[in-house]
């Protein structure tokens, strides 16, 4: 027998010495070895550190929720594997049968999906009303309301919420207010400090901003709201994979950067739709023709996002010529990405809507979405004017 034959049996110690690594190390692994059972009694009660089963909670996750956690400026933050499960842990965790939520009307169209047909089946149900009113969420809330939904800028008309009115009534009226700050990021709202209760990300956006993640964050104010997510989150099997912690870890420390450039971008991109001939009307909250522009200017904290929207002069068979004339900006349904996205909602977020309903939304066959990345303007430039130039 040769017995510098050795079978490959877990347990040889990973590499460590008197460097250390730049990088955060990716820890896959699904579960983790204890000393004894009186060792992970210890670290299942909280009083030792350690992880046990990867759906409980891992490195990645972890080292992700702190960062994220000093931008908003709060602590204990929840990393989930995606945007919508970090909405659909924080109402299953907060409420019960029988409760009722306020919620923006305008809110991202899974979440409105959520309310309207998926959380009525647990006997909880929501009245939406428009989040630039707060008497229209004062008037919307019932004996039985318990928590207030709301996103700050609105998708896809980037109407910029009452916050101050909201917050005001979520807390005169002892309702839970959770703030879905994705479009805004902790840098445009710090929505903790403006007295949010639960804050909601989807990483997968901004954030993370390169498209290659899906993964989503809580951070709820209270220890007990936070506990009830975080059960639910683990009890659902709602966990985000180590991988794309990694992944957003990475991106998230360019995100300062990306989103100073995205936004300097946006605003000379919104500047020049609005004086082409071609487009009907541009929304940006900078711009001093936008609806809620005194209102953007006081409460978002460090520029005015991303995000431009425009109609352009004409219906269907226009928009499809702008589109075709511009391949060089990718006409895809997401945002956040360091590279512009193009996104047409009457044919993807709000096709579910009849042609009625969305114009009452304001969005016509010539309604375009643009996620503004951090390309070179002039590139972009270049392509939005081939695209008008077509149209
Ligand atoms: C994308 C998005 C979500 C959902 O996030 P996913 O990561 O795609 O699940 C929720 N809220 C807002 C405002 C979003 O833009």
């Amino acid at each position: 027998m040769n017995d510098t034959i050795k079978p490959a049996l877990r347990g040889t110690p990973f590499p460590g010495g008197d460097t250390r690594a730049i990088g955060t190390p990716m820890q896959p692994s699904v579960v983790y070895a204890s000393q004894d059972p009186d060792a992970l009694d210890a670290v299942y009660e909280g009083r030792a550190a350690g992880y046990s089963y990867a759906r409980e909670g891992h490195p990645n996750a972890d080292v992700l929720a702190r960062l994220i956690d000093g931008m908003e400026g709060g602590t204990g933050g929840l990393i989930m594997g995606s945007g919508m499960a970090a909405v659909t842990a924080t109402l299953l965790g907060l409420l019960n049968s029988g409760d009722h939520i306020v919620a923006g009307n305008q809110l991202y169209g899974r979440s409105l999906r959520l309310l309207d047909q998926d959380l009525p089946r647990f006997g909880i149900t929501a009245t939406l009303a428009d989040p630039t009113d707060a008497g229209a969420f004062a008037a919307a809330i019932r004996p039985e309301t318990k928590l207030i939904l709301v996103e700050v800028v609105s998708n896809p008309t980037l109407r910029v919420a009452d916050m101050e009115g909201i917050a005001a009534l979520a807390r005169a009226r002892g309702l839970i207010l959770v703030v879905d700050n994705t479009f805004t990021t902790p840098r445009g709202y710090p929505a903790l400090a403006n007295g949010a209760d639960v804050v909601i990300h989807s990483v997968t956006k901004l954030l993370a901003g390169h498209s290659d993640v899906t993964l989503g964050y809580v951070l709820a104010r209270d220890p007990a709201h936070r506990q009830a997510i975080y059960d639910v989150t683990t009890t659902m099997g709602l966990t985000p994979s180590p991988q794309d912690c990694w992944l957003a870890e990475r991106g998230l420390y360019s995100f300062e950067l990306r989103h100073d450039r995205a936004q300097e971008n946006a605003a000379t991109l919104a500047d020049m739709l609005a004086a082409s001939g071609k487009v009907a009307q541009v929304l940006y909250p900078a711009r001093a023709d936008h609806p809620d522009h005194a209102r953007a200017t006081s409460i978002l904290t460090n520029g005015f996002g991303n995000m431009v929207s425009f109609t352009i002069k004409g219906g269907r068979a226009e928009a499809v010529a702008l589109t075709r004339a511009m391949p060089g900006v990718a006409f895809a349904p997401t945002l956040g990405d360091v590279a512009t996205t193009l996104s047409h909602p009457p044919s993807s977020s709000h096709r579910g809507l009849s042609p009625e309903g969305r114009r009452a939304l304001g969005i016509s066959e010539g309604f375009f979405r643009v996620s503004v990345g951090i390309e070179p303007i002039a590139h972009l430039l270049g392509e939005f004017q081939r695209g008008l130039d077509a149209v």
